[in-house]
């Protein structure tokens, strides 16, 4: 017998195996898609910590794959929104079936399906593929691109309604009351694989050596320490965040991730249709059209978008927050912006990110009269 829960993503209650019980507080974390390199290096970055053990050779609990064309395991978001009727929104409010009301009409728990072996097969599949036609001589200009890929990043969500927890037929997995992280029991799972059918997100994986699924433990003894993920904190590109996000209603100015998500909107869920309310979020990227950005993040994704593109340039808080990312090992759990320099502070209140929001340029001259030079790159 389903239960009744809110879940504030799709703008209404939904059903779900049990009753809706919110953590003390939330694991989650935001990603920046427009500066995403596709390096790799916080899908090594997890690899050698957590899965380079027999059983774990095919498995990227972090990866990241080219949209539209790239998917670990082959194409999931596809299969999953395929079998979802269609809906559509109405004033911020999902009109259609999330995978738990899918599954209630065939008595299960979560709509969904498990991929082939062959579909792990290929990590990177559609790499750099591109969509649409480059012709010749063809100059792009203005947003969006008529063509266009960009890179998804993805680590287990850690949803406030997990598909993988609903469907399991051994309770052997669990929502950490204190910080949100779900995690499998591997004492209690006994490798049914349900849980990687019922996560539409395809992120429990199966260790055929020890004949039990696996899953992104969010880094949590990093976390109890006060210290991002791996993935989060190798990042490269900068493009991470992790933090602790309030229900909308409870939002917080000073929280980074309350700003980014419910104040300023600029970061949304990863397919929010499914239902399961996803704690990882993503600014969406720029350049691609609203409507394929609109079916993978929801209907603020055109507002999110122009906040970008607009107000990110003027806008002191904004920009200072986004020059934040990657700037400390710790979780920032407040920030404020004063005098063009940003602050992070740490749970404790303590200082540990200092970053200024513009950087100095100094612009030479093009002919350099001392050294009778000329330059080509004059900033
Ligand atoms: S490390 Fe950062 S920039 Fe590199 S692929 Fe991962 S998310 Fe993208
Ligand atoms: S992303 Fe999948 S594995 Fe992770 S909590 Fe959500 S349903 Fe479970
Ligand atoms: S949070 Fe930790 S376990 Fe999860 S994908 Fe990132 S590095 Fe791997």
């Amino acid at each position: 017998m389903m239960k009744e829960v809110y879940n504030w993503q799709i703008g209404r209650r939904m059903k779900y195996p049990y009753e809706g019980k919110r953590p003390k507080r939330q694991f989650a974390a935001v990603f920046d898609t427009n500066k995403c390199i596709a390096c790799q290096t916080c899908s090594v970055a997890c690899k050698t910590t957590w899965t380079s053990g027999r059983g774990q050779e095919y498995m990227y609990w972090n990866n990241v794959e080219t949209k539209p064309y790239g998917g670990y395991p082959q194409a999931w978001d596809f299969r999953v929104l395929e079998m979802l009727p269609a809906g559509g929104w109405k004033d911020g409010v999902y009109t259609g079936k999330t995978i738990f009301e899918k599954a209630e009409e065939q008595k299960k728990k979560a709509e969904g399906y498990l991929p082939a072996l062959e579909e792990w097969s290929y990590p990177n599949i559609g790499e750099d593929e591109i969509y649409g036609t480059v012709e010749q001589g063809m100059h792009i200009e203005g947003l969006p691109h008529p063509v266009w890929f960009f890179y998804l990043a993805r680590i287990c969500n850690h949803c406030t309604y997990p598909g993988c927890l609903a469907s399991c037929p051994r309770q052997a997995i669990y929502k950490r009351p204190e910080d949100g992280v779900v995690l499998i029991d591997q004492a209690r799972c006994n490798g049914y694989k349900e849980c990687i059918a019922g996560c539409p997100y395809k992120k429990p994986m199966f260790n055929a050596t020890t004949g039990r699924s696996e899953k992104c433990v969010a880094c949590y003894p990093k976390m109890e320490q006060g210290i991002q993920t791996q993935c989060i904190e190798q990042c490269i590109g900068k493009i991470r965040i992790q933090g602790w996000i309030s229900p909308p209603e409870k939002a917080e100015e000073d929280n980074p991730i309350d700003y980014l998500v419910h104040i300023r909107k600029l970061a949304l869920p990863l397919y929010p249709q499914f239902g399961t309310e996803p704690n990882v979020y993503y600014i969406p990227p720029i350049h691609v059209p609203a409507p394929f950005l609109r079916q993978m993040f929801g209907p603020g994704v055109e507002e999110a978008v122009r906040t970008y593109r607009e107000s990110v340039p003027d806008d002191p808080v904004l920009k200072g927050l986004l020059v934040m990312f990657g700037s400390s090992p710790e979780i920032i759990s407040r920030f404020r912006v004063k005098a063009d320099v940003a602050y992070g502070y740490n749970g404790k209140g303590k200082l540990v990110a200092r970053v200024p929001t513009t950087e100095p340029a100094v612009v030479r001259k093009h002919y350099d009269s001392r050294l009778d030079v000329y330059r080509i790159d004059i900033t």
